[in-house]
């Protein structure tokens, strides 16, 4: 089954269905190596997004993923490059992380260096920014697409009156305007996407990128017996992860995974790709951001384009209904 591209909103953009990310794995989680091949296994099944962030294991992701696609010989044309500002990467000082004109712009010059690319494809405001007026770093960013250091801008967990108030800068003083939001979404965490950001999304005309489909692993029912040691949250550094994850609410969420286990196996399909497919399911998502550790886990992922005809109206009822009983 081929991969289908997806129009990134109203932008001229392509991105494919399934795109690949580095949190967590690149420079830190898996070696050179396995990077390596996930990047390549990506890029073969015609995945042609990829995620990355200044803050990703402080900047070594970038590093990882520069390196391989030096490397790979693949036309810069063929594939889509983020990277994201905010948290910052190798340094913390005042002016190191955050959204003012400084930080955007020397933040961009440093995924850029750690990236060796001439250019990033998207570029994120990785979270919005209560210390920097709105309109500096709108201003920011299209100072950098003007420069061609970047082609189009987003943003990332921003509220839907956050996205108002960028688009009306933009529109007010004739910038680009963000192009793509970068939601969490997945059967567990639903309503901020589709009740808050949807509207605001179809009236400006905005793409998604859309992270965290398989809620770090969770629903693929890895951690139904408890903590697999080779899992992400086996990792001290992402203690906070577990706590989040593992935390209030656990057992009602561990029994919706039995339930759409159930369902997965109904329509002979594995349970990671039933909720990848979910995802993908809502025509609000451009593309499917996946992350994996293991390239069997990737290709397992990338096997879902291949069932998603099997997620007719009466299963999306069935998953609908036992996600509600669950999701934030
Ligand atoms: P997922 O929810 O898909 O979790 C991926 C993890 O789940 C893998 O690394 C692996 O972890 C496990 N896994 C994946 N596939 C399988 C499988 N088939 N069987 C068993 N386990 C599996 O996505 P991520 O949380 O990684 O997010 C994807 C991307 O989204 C990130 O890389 C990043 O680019 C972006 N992102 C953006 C954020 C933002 O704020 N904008 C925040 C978070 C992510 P394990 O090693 O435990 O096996």
């Amino acid at each position: 089954m081929e991969m289908p591209y997806r129009r990134l909103g109203a932008s001229g953009l392509k991105v494919s269905a399934l795109s690949f990310g580095a949190w967590v794995t690149f420079g830190n989680q898996v070696s050179t190596e396995v990077a390596r091949d996930l990047l390549h296994a990506a890029y073969g099944a015609g995945v042609n997004f990829f995620d990355n962030a200044e803050t990703y294991a402080d900047g070594r992701a970038e590093t990882v993923m520069g390196e391989i696609l030096k490397n790979s010989g693949w036309r810069r044309s063929s594939y889509v490059l983020s990277s994201k500002v905010y948290f910052g990467a190798e340094s913390e000082g005042p002016n190191e992380m955050g959204l003012s004109r400084k930080h955007v712009i020397e933040g961009c010059h440093g995924s850029l260096r750690r990236l060796q690319a001439d250019y990033l494809d998207l570029f994120f405001c990785h979270r919005a920014d209560p210390d920097t007026p709105l309109l500096e770093t709108v201003r920011a960013m299209h100072d950098l697409i003007i420069q061609g250091k970047v082609l189009y801008w987003g943003t990332s967990e921003w509220t839907a009156a956050q996205i108002t108030e960028a688009h009306e800068l933009c529109a007010k003083y004739n910038f680009h305007a963000p192009v793509v939001e970068q939601p969490q979404y997945n059967l567990f965490h639903r309503s901020r996407f589709e009740k808050e950001l949807t509207p605001v999304l179809k009236e400006r005309g905005m793409g998604t990128t859309i992270w965290s489909p398989l809620a770090s692993g969770l629903l693929t029912g890895k951690y139904n017996d408890g903590i697999p040691e080779d899992s992400r949250l086996h990792m001290e550094s992402l203690e906070w992860l577990k706590k989040r994850l593992t935390g209030f609410g656990t057992e009602k969420k561990l029994a919706a995974i039995k339930k759409f286990a159930a369902v997965a196996a109904g329509i002979d399909t594995p349970l990671p790709r039933l909720a990848i497919a979910w995802c993908l399911k809502n025509p609000q998502v451009s593309t499917v951001i996946t992350g994996a550790s293991k390239v069997e886990q990737l290709q397992e992922n990338l096997a879902t384009i291949g069932i998603m005809e099997r997620l007719t109206p009466a299963v999306m009822a069935e998953l609908d209904q036992i996600s509600r009983t669950v999701a934030e």
